[in-house]
């Protein structure tokens, strides 16, 4: 007879020496797993992996969306789903799979992809002092992640070259780089002779954006909402947690729509708006496939002045550019046209037109 598994021997297993040293899950990776695992604990009950049923992963669901986080606030649909992701996947990793069809998931709405507009960035850097703006100008100048930004020491920079060198610092800092892809990233000469400034304050050779004890200031993104609340670019609509209470972000520095990941994207965005391609992109960002960097490329505002210029270029090329022909014997349809365009098109394919057109 086979022997039994417990959930609780599978859950140990996957989180020690199963799927996460498989990986090489990093420690908030791990995190993630660990309290998914014991939220899908608290909803079932069950001895056996073999009892679980689909039923249980319906009852998780509905308990995920009762769970609040340390400030009382409900917890993310996005967060409800990867939790539900990441228990599926456990199940599968032992051979229980399709207990429930991905119909039944719990869904989020996929926010649109944004990235900060020059005018606020402007005006975000005016407000800021100088420590605070090389916070600033550093992520909007190379697209690290926040992680990354405060690992960076003295020595990885080539201020000559300009040019950032990324890796993992797993013995001093106890900290690697996501999916381990050390990088190059260039700079641009305005961020070299900022950084140089920087460094003639704070001489020495340790992190960049270290604390008084020399260890990576994990509080960057706090120095930044306090410009944005300073420089009035909160949105005025959002609550966030300051010194363990909620608090609305008109009156504290917790406003979150400004969050380094959407430097970040800003980042990328403007790359590929000035003509870098995707592929170069890709590689700057440290992503692993295109698919990941096309989803934190922002579609330009349609109210921004080269965005207008485009749909208004756009417009009269399709009605009489060039391409069009000269109407001959009096004037020719634009239908006709496309459907000429439409047959030519399928002969040059050899292929069949479409009937619709073929009747024509
Ligand atoms: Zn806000």
């Amino acid at each position: 007879m086979p022997i039994r598994v417990t959930l609780e021997a599978a859950i140990h297993d996957y989180l020690t020496v199963g799927k996460a040293a498989e990986k090489d899950w990093r420690k908030h990776t791990l995190q993630c797993y660990a309290l998914g695992l014991r939220l899908f604990r608290e909803s079932c009950k069950k001895t056996f992996l073999d009892e679980i049923s689909g039923g249980d992963l319906r009852q998780f669901r509905v308990l995920l969306r009762t769970v609040k986080t340390s400030v009382g606030k409900k917890i993310e649909p996005r967060t409800i789903y990867n939790h539900f992701l990441n228990v599926v996947s456990f199940l599968n990793t032992f051979g229980r799979n399709e207990l429930v069809p991905q119909s039944e998931w719990p869904v989020y709405e996929t926010k649109t992809i944004v990235s900060y507009d020059p005018e606020k960035l402007q005006r975000l850097l005016k407000f800021a002092d100088a420590d605070e703006g090389d916070v600033i100008e550093f992520f909007l100048g190379v697209g690290f992640r926040n992680g990354e930004g405060t690992h960076i020491e003295w020595h990885d920079i080539d201020l000559s070259n300009k040019e950032i060198h990324i890796y993992s610092k797993q013995e001093r800092f106890g900290w690697q780089v996501k999916d381990t892809e050390q990088r190059i990233v260039g700079i641009s000469a305005r961020l070299a002779d900022r950084l140089s400034a920087r460094h003639r304050r704070y001489p020495g050779e340790g992190l960049v954006f270290g604390n008084t004890k020399g260890n990576p200031d994990k509080h960057l993104l706090r120095i930044i909402k306090r410009v944005v609340l300073r420089a009035g670019l909160n949105c005025g609509q959002c609550m966030g947690t300051y010194q363990r209470k909620r608090v609305p972000c008109s009156t504290h520095p917790v406003c979150r729509k400004w969050i380094i990941h959407t430097l970040r994207k800003t980042w990328a965005t403007f790359q590929v708006r000035s003509g870098v391609d995707i592929v170069t992109n890709k590689d700057d960002l440290g992503h692993s496939s295109l698919a990941t960097t096309q989803n934190y490329l922002a579609s330009e505002d349609r109210r921004s002045p080269r965005r207008r210029q485009q749909i208004n270029a756009a417009g009269p090329k399709f009605v009489c550019g060039h391409e069009m022909p000269r109407p001959q014997r009096g004037m020719m349809l634009l239908r006709d046209w496309l459907v000429n365009r439409e047959v030519e098109y399928y002969s040059a394919q050899d292929d069949k037109p479409r009937s619709s057109v073929s009747a024509v």
